[in-house]
């Protein structure tokens, strides 16, 4: 066990090569701890003479807590100086990467901390700039310094063997809250997704843009492109993956199936009533039913859907449609033999589905 007080102080504050000078505690302050670098007198770069000491400016920097108390790490530089009037070289400040980066008020422990809690744990700006008692600013800073190293990273992308392209509402902009959408580049990797870039627009320039940077090899080595429904994503695979195999992303599948049915159900209830949904009409009292997943509907709720759709739906629309949505979640179930013979049961014998497009 270390029993030296001094050596106890560096222990504690972690900073390699530092003497701990003091600690500050004000009430209601975060902990200032200061502390300057051990350091032998430099040589000018200019003409190596031995540099003299010009001012010993305190840096505050933000500090990662201190046994749970919001800190500050107040570092007494050296400003150096040439003693050689002719010499072009007047001034300089000694710097440390290991405490700090130079223009960042944050150290370099708490930048990389601050980092990793955005990008690997999704945490606020906000969050962390309250948890360590500092500015939004001082944290964004540094998140953005130590992110964009991580993001220009060459090899941060590894190999993908799937790849899913999805558009996002980014933000809402303007005096008309514009919608303004992005699209995620996603690895579907089998032991978990991975985010690998975002894209601005939901058209198939910002992916194809972005496709074209990376190498044909790692192209060449994609073998899945997954996509929800849209236009433009099928495009980019198109044009520059023409070799993926296209995959419609199941939650959109399912969306879409849903929307299909609900046109077609409200379709019907005006050819056959003449008039929107009204709460006594069957098929605006089936509509819940019809959209539950079958599994979940017990023996009472088949009969009640089978009777009402009995009432509402004289040509069986609806009720084609809805064996139609059935159909489409027994396919995209894992077990393949439990989806054929559902297709087998749903739709009779040869288990073909055709388009949506006449539903
Ligand atoms: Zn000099």
């Amino acid at each position: 066990m270390e029993t030296n007080p001094i050596r106890v102080c560096e222990l504690l504050v972690g900073l390699p090569d530092v003497n701990v000078l003091g600690v500050d505690d004000l009430v209601d302050e975060p902990l200032r701890v200061h502390v300057e670098s051990r350091v032998e007198r430099p040589g000018c770069v200019e003409c190596a003479s031995a540099a003299v000491v010009k001012e010993r400016p305190a840096v505050e920097l933000v500090d990662l807590p201190v046994f749970g108390r919001p800190a500050r790490l107040v570092w007494r530089k050296h400003r150096w100086e040439c003693p050689i009037r002719s010499c072009r070289v007047r001034t300089w400040t000694g710097e440390d990467p290991r405490i700090a980066a130079p223009r960042l008020s944050m150290t370099d422990r708490a930048g990389r901390w601050v980092t990793a809690q955005v990008g690997r744990l999704g945490r606020t700006v906000a969050e962390l700039a309250r948890e360590l008692g500092c500015d939004w600013h001082t944290v964004n800073d540094a998140v953005m310094a130590y992110g964009t190293a991580l993001v220009d990273d060459e090899d941060r992308i590894g190999d993908v063997t799937a790849l899913g392209l999805d558009e996002t509402l980014f933000n809402r902009r303007g005096r008309w809250r514009t919608q303004a959408w992005c699209t995620s580049i996603v690895n579907l990797a089998p032991d978990g997704a991975q985010l690998l870039d975002v894209v601005a627009g939901r058209s198939a320039a910002g992916p194809t843009g972005w496709l074209e940077t990376r190498p044909v090899e790692w192209r060449e080595r994609i073998r899945y492109g997954v996509l929800d429904l849209s236009g433009p994503y099928r495009k980019v695979y198109d044009d520059i993956l023409p070799h993926v195999t296209q995959i419609a992303d199941p939650f959109h599948l399912v969306r879409l199936a849903n929307s299909k049915l609900d046109e077609c159900r409200r379709r019907v209830q005006n050819e056959t009533l003449g008039h929107r949904g009204r709460k006594d009409d069957p098929l605006y009292r089936a509509r819940r039913l019809l959209t539950k997943a079958h599994e979940r509907l017990n023996d009472r709720g088949n009969n009640k859907l089978v009777g009402l759709l009995r009432a509402g739906d004289p040509r069986g629309e609806v009720k084609t449609a809805w064996h139609m949505l059935l159909c489409q979640g027994g396919l995209m179930r894992p077990d393949r033999e439990a989806s054929s013979g559902l297709l087998r049961r749903r739709c009779g014998g040869g288990g073909r589905l055709r388009r949506r497009g006449g539903v």
